[in-house]
């Protein structure tokens, strides 16, 4: 025994020894392979860097000369990867250890979800502190952090993807909030590591995690008067009614109090929804601390599958946290994205039961408290949203009465391109209603201000002249309505069509 653990301690080697030529050289792209077949990121860059490569101080300069308390309480770092480039992988637990004050780190717990190749983890092993636990079957990521989580040591946990890079000081100010209050659960600003060039890109500091009826994360721009309001004091916490997901710091109990994930969503996705109204709505509060900073390598696709298909997935995540914590608000979900409906959801009496035995508030309270930004519908609206043509929507761009209204490229940040349509036939934005101008009907139909969508939702017709909206002249001036046709200029829709 006493053998055993000696020789275990001594096969261990600081980061600085450990072989990085060795281990990423194994998996390198061959000449002739697309450089991002593997990871939907380009390998071949990745590969070149240096486990411990400098990266730029992103931080506000009032961070530099901030002290943290002494006394902080030390964390357990979880981190789950599915079939991730050894020299990503890599990067992120070297960048732990490198870029935290080595009495913080109890241990880095790295969750192999059953990936193709079982050194890819089993060889970091090798590493201080580092532990390498490996499914025997393919998880997801939340029941991959869960047993992270369950066989962390530390009283703190800190969730992290596999490829991130952790910026100077970035954990001191996570662990000094939470320890300060356990319900709070924080993340730190997420730089942006370039997916093409591996550069690393500091990310704006006036964002927050948001999410529209669809229920995709998005992030969203602080307003002008959050803006103001922080202007004496930049680097405070920023309250956000939704994490991205990947990378933050919560209390052990607490996560276990709270409920840890929802063990039946499966792969990726919606569980940062779900653990984001959980907490808010159970007593807790979510953070983005910007002295904190983490690079994450964004990338547009999954590097890998989805047992069943990745939207069957994905809306099977979201209707559980939609069923479970959105009360009757999750009908606005459905009426957004109407195939959820049909995307069977499991059983979720476990999640109600403890919902209702943390006394949880309801979603009514979370939407008027944490995230009033986001636009409900009211009972008069029949369909609400964006009214898009393609990629373009409906816009006032920036007109007011009487203006004329055109297209613009979809944001998805509501504003001059929020629209509803009530049950009185007006086409509203705000107070004002949307009316036909042209010369030819004006002088009978212009007075009336009332539309209604046909075939299907696709098209919006002015009642009256039976005239449809047209985006054919939007260049030049500005929308009009035409005889209704097959016209692609004609097609609209809204976000959400409350009765379809
Ligand atoms: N992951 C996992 N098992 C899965 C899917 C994902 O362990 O079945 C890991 C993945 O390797 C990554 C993290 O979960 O470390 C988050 O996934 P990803 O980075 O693809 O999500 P994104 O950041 O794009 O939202
Ligand atoms: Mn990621």
């Amino acid at each position: 025994m006493i053998s055993v653990i000696w020789s275990d301690r001594h096969s261990k080697v600081r980061w600085q020894d450990f072989d990085q030529d060795l281990y990423v050289g194994a998996t390198v792209v061959r000449p002739g392979q697309d450089p991002y077949a593997r990871n939907k990121f380009n390998q071949v860059e990745s590969d070149k860097l240096r486990m411990d490569r400098a990266v730029p101080d992103t931080r506000h300069d009032h961070c530099r000369h901030k002290q943290w308390k002494s006394e902080l309480p030390a964390s357990s770092v979880v981190i789950t990867f599915h079939n991730e480039a050894r020299s990503a992988l890599l990067r992120t637990v070297v960048s732990v250890l490198k870029k935290s004050p080595p009495y913080l780190v109890k241990e880095i717990i790295l969750v192999d979800d059953y990936s193709d190749n079982p050194e890819d983890g089993a060889l970091l092993g090798k590493i201080e502190k580092v532990r390498v636990l490996r499914n025997d079957r393919r998880e997801g990521l939340m029941r991959s952090r869960v047993r992270g989580a369950d066989a962390a040591t530390a009283p703190v946990l800190t969730f992290l993807d596999s490829h991130c890079e952790c910026n100077d000081h970035w954990l001191e100010p996570l662990l000094e909030r939470v320890a300060e209050d356990k319900t709070r659960v924080v993340s730190p600003i997420i730089d942006v590591i370039n997916m093409d060039n591996f550069q690393y890109v500091g990310a704006s500091a006036d964002l927050k995690g948001g999410f529209d009826w669809n229920l995709v994360f998005k992030w969203d721009y602080m307003t002008l008067d959050q803006r103001r309001a922080r202007q004496g004091n930049p680097i405070a916490p920023i309250k956000t009614p939704m994490i991205a997901g990947g990378l933050f710091v919560m209390d052990k109990e607490y996560f276990e109090l709270l409920g840890k994930y929802d063990m039946m969503m499966d792969v990726w996705g919606g569980e940062n929804l779900e653990i984001s109204f959980r907490v808010w709505q159970c007593g807790g509060s979510l953070e983005i601390i910007p002295c904190s900073r983490v690079g994450h390598v964004f990338r547009k696709q999954h590097p890998y599958t989805f047992p069943g298909g990745s939207g069957t997935v994905f809306a099977r995540n979201t209707r559980r946290a939609a069923e479970v914590w959105m009360d009757e608000y999750k009908n606005f979900y459905y009426a957004a994205v109407p195939s959820a409906r049909n995307v069977p959801y499991g059983n979720i009496q476990s999640r109600l039961e403890m919902k209702k035995r943390l006394s949880c508030k309801p979603f009514k309270w979370y939407l008027e408290n944490v995230y009033p930004e986001l636009r409900v519908p009211d009972h008069q609206d029949i369909a609400f949203g964006a009214l898009q043509q393609g990629g373009n929507c409906l816009d006032t761009l920036g007109h007011f009465a009487d203006g004329v209204v055109g297209v613009y490229e979809c944001h998805n940040a509501g504003g001059n391109q929020e629209w509803a349509l009530t049950k009185d036939k007006s086409v509203k934005h705000m107070d004002f209603k949307l009316k036909p101008i042209s010369k030819d009907i004006c002088n009978i139909y212009c007075i009336i201000l009332k539309w209604e969508q046909i075939e299907s939702n696709s098209k919006l017709r002015h009642v009256g002249s039976n005239l449809c909206l047209d985006s054919r002249s939007a260049r030049m001036g500005g929308l009009t309505v035409e005889v209704c046709s097959p016209s692609l200029n004609q097609q609209w829709k809204f976000t959400l069509n409350l009765q379809s």
